[in-house]
């Protein structure tokens, strides 16, 4: 179910892999996106199971269409989720009670939280999101709802000796942000998505934990324990990123 799990004083998060689910054939089983080709109400209930195992109320679970943008939305009151779902790429709240779930198959997701103040975020932050920066808005938007020493946790995503981009492309993304700049394994140009966030967010300020540390965290090689869009292509599954401020 959850390829990490941490329960702060105010603060669930938790990253899915694609373990525990009810989706069968490439979507085996914890798919949490509809729009591959699996069944949306197996994915209803898939993202159900993940939300309370979280410990959160599915009923106030917050999706967000992910356009690979810079918009941040921000989740205010106990409103219910907006259907159709906004477009963003963060949402960002400080309403006890509001799951927040970002939907990511090799971009990186990222949990953001001021434990203390009890205010998080999600972030979907592929190529397109590194280079717009989506990390550093969300982590303004949360400072503007009271966030004040922020930490971040950086998941599952692809790895910066397997994400394979044509030369100039690695040139475009690294001249905007360095860090990004990586080789493959068999040493062809790549990108290291996941060091740029981490660049963006120390740059903002937020103590960033990078599952990568401690786990071996590649969507493309843990082809047993995630999802890949790259390995899999559009039939790809979606893994998860969750928060929420315990109501
Ligand atoms: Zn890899």
């Amino acid at each position: 179910m959850f390829a990490f799990h941490e329960s702060l004083a105010r603060v669930d998060l938790a990253f899915t892999d694609r373990h525990g689910g009810e989706s069968t054939g490439p979507w085996s089983a914890l798919n949490l996106a509809a729009g591959n080709g699996d069944d949306p109400d197996t994915v209803e209930r898939n993202l159900h199971l993940a939300v309370q195992a979280l410990g959160g109320d599915p009923r106030r679970t917050h999706l967000a269409r992910q356009v690979h943008g810079r918009d941040v939305h921000v989740v205010n009151g106990d409103a219910a989720p907006a259907v159709p779902p906004p477009e963003a790429d963060a949402m960002v709240t400080a309403e006890p009670g509001a799951v927040l779930v970002v939907r990511v198959a090799d971009c990186v997701p990222i949990v953001l939280a001021d434990d203390r103040a009890g205010v998080v975020g999600v972030v979907h932050a592929g190529r397109l999101g590194v280079v717009a920066d989506v990390a550093t808005a969300a982590v303004d938007a949360m400072r503007s709802l009271g966030a004040g020493d922020v930490r971040g946790w950086i998941g599952p995503r692809a790895c910066e000796r397997c994400y394979e981009v044509p030369e100039d492309m690695r040139a475009a993304v690294a001249q905007e942000v360095p860090p990004t700049w990586s080789t493959t394994s068999w040493d062809t140009p790549a990108l290291d998505l996941a060091a740029g966030v981490a660049s963006q967010l120390e740059a903002s300020g937020v103590l960033v934990h990078d599952l990568a540390d401690d786990l071996h965290v590649c969507t493309i090689e843990g082809e047993d324990d995630y999802f890949s869009y790259r390995r899999q292509g559009e039939r790809s599954g979606r893994l998860g990123a969750l928060v929420h401020v315990r109501g």
